[in-house]
């Protein structure tokens, strides 16, 4: 298994120090041959969105990332990648790759004071620590949206078919259960388009 990681901008070194760590072996998408390669995920990182939207555009990466998402390919977006896949953005008129069903509120926790540290449950794999910095969360989830995990009654993971998307950031942390919830979620892919 190989998995891209978006690295424009942002934190994208820790999410291929999270990929090491499991074993799975990962390159940097940085311009449109790398999305030729063959890959079965990609993660899109933290990081500032408006900026990754404009390179994404610039560098012609933000329409085959938006098809091979539409046609099945496993994705991953913690904060701006959330930002990103997000259908919606709240009182914004932000384009971006828009394939998750979800609204999301940029900064949502305010601009100078959102950055905190906390504990929660992760779907059924049970507690992971959550890192928010300067973090979104999501509003509104259509129905195919399963939420994963919620901090304050406010959703902050959330999946919808190939879609995995967390506003904290657990490539931060020594802990790499999202990582291998991902993991999962591309091997069920797999397994599906062979049999
Ligand atoms: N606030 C950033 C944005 O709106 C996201 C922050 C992050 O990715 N850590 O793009």
């Amino acid at each position: 298994m190989t998995i891209g990681v978006l690295a424009l901008q942002g934190a994208f070194i820790e999410h291929e120090g999270s990929l090491d760590k499991l074993g799975i072996e990962n390159f940097e998408v940085r311009k449109k041959s790398d999305i030729l390669k063959p890959h079965d995920g990609l993660i899109i990182p933290g990081g500032e969105s408006t900026v990754m939207c404009r390179l994404l555009n610039d560098l012609d990466l933000l329409d085959p990332i938006r098809e091979e998402i539409k046609t099945g390919m496993p994705v991953f977006g913690t904060c701006a990648g959330l930002i990103l896949l997000a259908e919606r953005i709240e009182n914004e008129e932000e384009p971006g790759i828009n394939t998750m069903h979800i609204e999301a509120k940029r900064n949502a926790y305010g601009r100078q004071l959102g950055s905190f540290e906390t504990h929660g449950n992760f779907g059924s794999e049970g507690e992971v620590p959550m890192v928010f910095i300067r973090a979104p969360y999501i509003t509104k989830a259509s129905e195919n949206v399963e939420v994963l995990a919620k901090v304050d009654g406010k959703i902050v993971a959330a999946r919808e078919g190939n879609e995995l998307v967390t506003a904290f950031h657990p490539e931060l942390t020594d802990d790499l259960t999202v990582h291998k919830y991902f993991v999962d979620m591309i091997k069920k892919v797999k397994l599906k388009k062979t049999a």
